[in-house]
């Protein structure tokens, strides 16, 4: 059988759209991999390794910052422009789970808004409560 080494790998999955590469379960390394050759015209260069374990993690229902499920848990949408992934037809914002949000104690519900640091780029952003299949 052909061996492809890793590196081919990720240069044939960069044709595909991120949502068909999603469903490859592929590692973290691929993933990050396979992000910085699509995204490699942008303007991506102030990223740091937070936002690709952090879109990494989303991408998997997962904390943005600490890994956690967020499948059907309340969480927090972060509406920072700074870290969001527009790709194909795309365009997510950061999600973090109630324990990530730095709010001083105040009681996050559903579609409530609040103001508190983004995990990724630590600028002021608008946090707002979500579930997912509500
Ligand atoms: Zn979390
Ligand atoms: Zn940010």
């Amino acid at each position: 059988m052909l061996k492809l080494s890793e590196d081919m790998i990720i240069e044939v999955l960069s044709y595909l759209d991120i949502n068909d590469v999603i469903k490859l379960d592929l590692s973290f390394d691929c993933f990050k991999k396979y992000l910085v050759l699509r995204l490699k015209n942008k303007k991506h260069n102030s990223y740091k390794n937070i936002w690709y374990k952090g879109v990494y993690n989303n991408q998997y229902n997962k904390c943005f910052k600490c890994e956690r499920y967020l499948l059907n848990d309340l969480h927090v949408l972060v509406i920072c422009n700074n870290c969001t992934l527009k790709m194909d037809d795309i365009h997510n914002y950061p999600s973090i789970c109630l324990d990530c949000v730095d709010s001083n104690n105040r009681i996050i519900s559903r579609g409530a808004i609040i103001t508190s640091y983004c995990p990724c780029c630590i600028n002021k952003r608008m946090h707002i409560g979500i579930e997912s299949y509500s």
